[in-house]
């Protein structure tokens, strides 16, 4: 038969702002210990998962068929969760919160628009709006990495600003943005820059000290606010790939414009909705990884390490000398966590108490140098 010639990507008449480009990802490897990507590292119990595989099967009956386009059962199973007198038409959701930000800046964003994110924050950030052809602007934060309404309003009126990114509980840093500074964010941009959209990503809310204080509270009061949500942290459903947002209605009918048809399959649908069915049994270790949490970033400070308070599931510690030789030598020791954030520091999530005993054993025996 006819050889096959394989050409390199340099050889392909790529998008020129992807050229030279790699796809994002954390390593996905094979390590007794991973504490790399902020997963709730308890999985369903058997009999959750024996419920979804029936659900699975049942959806399997029509598979021939095209899933139901809006997603109607599972936005409204969505709603319910979050509670906040919140209905069906208020929620959209895709394959992760990845899609539905996606989504945003797809209707929102474009050629000639700019979307502002305050860093250090999520690397996707940067590379949804590559992906929409949308301008990126990173607004640093302040010292203690937080996010002050004056500095803000300031970065929206001079880069003129069409959507900002307020992620809280922030990733990498864990530090939050109390609902107060939002309602003043978005109140005084009615005033300067009225057609600003304000994305808050509450990706990690549920592990906060206080999860029911959400940026949701405001969504009556601001018509250009969204509240993005995902299942893959706190649910425990990071395999399964929902992400969701809240906002006006009119707002899902702008990501209805741009989603690509049927987005979400049959089987996706059907086995959320087991999830959300049993969302008390989902969430039931939350409140052991948020005490892991605060142990890991106290037990951190008593070995002199400098620690970003986190109110997520994960927090930032260093300074390292060199982040990335103390990256690999736990990894060595099986211990996978992530070389992310400021120059010198490590993010490390919180895990079960088997495997914060091993980090703790792993980074004690390695004793790296501290700046
Ligand atoms: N937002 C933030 C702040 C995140 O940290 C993540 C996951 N790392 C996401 C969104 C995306 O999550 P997913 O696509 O799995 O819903």
């Amino acid at each position: 038969s006819e050889k096959f010639t394989p050409i390199t990507l340099d050889e392909l008449p790529l998008r020129p702002e992807l050229v030279g480009e790699e796809p994002y990802g954390a390593p996905q490897l094979d390590v007794p210990v991973c504490l790399n990507v902020n997963e709730n590292p308890y999985p369903p119990s058997d009999a959750v998962r024996e419920q979804m595989g029936k659900a699975i099967a049942e959806s399997a009956r029509t598979v021939n068929r095209y899933p139901d386009r809006e997603a109607i059962e599972l936005r409204t199973a969505l709603a319910t969760y979050l509670g906040f007198g919140l209905g069906t038409d208020n929620i959209w959701a895709a394959n992760g919160s990845n899609e539905v930000m996606t989504h945003l800046l797809q209707a929102f964003g474009g050629p000639g628009r700019t979307v502002l994110g305050f860093s250090p924050t999520y690397s996707m950030y940067p590379e949804y709006a590559r992906n929409t052809l949308t301008n990126y602007v990173a607004v640093p934060r302040s010292e203690d990495f937080r996010i002050e309404a004056d500095a803000v309003l300031a970065a929206v009126e001079e880069h003129r600003a069409d959507i900002i990114l307020i992620t809280t509980p922030n990733n990498p840093t864990g530090t939050t943005t109390p609902v107060s500074v939002i309602d003043e964010i978005c109140t005084r941009l009615a005033e300067v820059r009225p057609d600003c959209i304000v994305v808050v990503d509450e990706a990690y809310q549920e592990f906060t000290e206080f999860p029911e204080d959400s940026a949701l509270a405001l969504l009556p009061r601001h018509q250009h606010l969204v509240v993005s949500r995902t299942m893959s942290k706190a649910f425990a459903y990071a395999g399964g790939r929902l992400g969701y947002l809240a906002a006006t209605p009119a707002i899902v009918d702008a990501c209805r414009i741009v989603r690509l048809p049927y987005h979400l399959s049959g089987a996706s649908q059907a086995i959320a909705l087991v999830a959300l069915a049993n969302s008390r049994e989902m969430l039931h270790r939350v409140d052991a990884l948020r005490e892991q949490c605060q142990l890991l970033q106290q037990w951190l400070r008593e070995q002199g390490y400098d620690v970003v308070p986190s109110q997520a599931n994960f927090c930032l510690f260093g300074r390292f000398e060199d982040r990335h030789e103390v990256w690999q030598k736990l990894l060595d020791r099986g211990v996978l966590i992530r070389e992310t954030g400021p120059d010198g520091f490590l993010r490390v999530s919180a895990g079960t108490p088997r495997e914060m005993k091993a980090f703790r054993e792993a980074l004690t025996a390695i004793a790296p140098t501290i700046t």
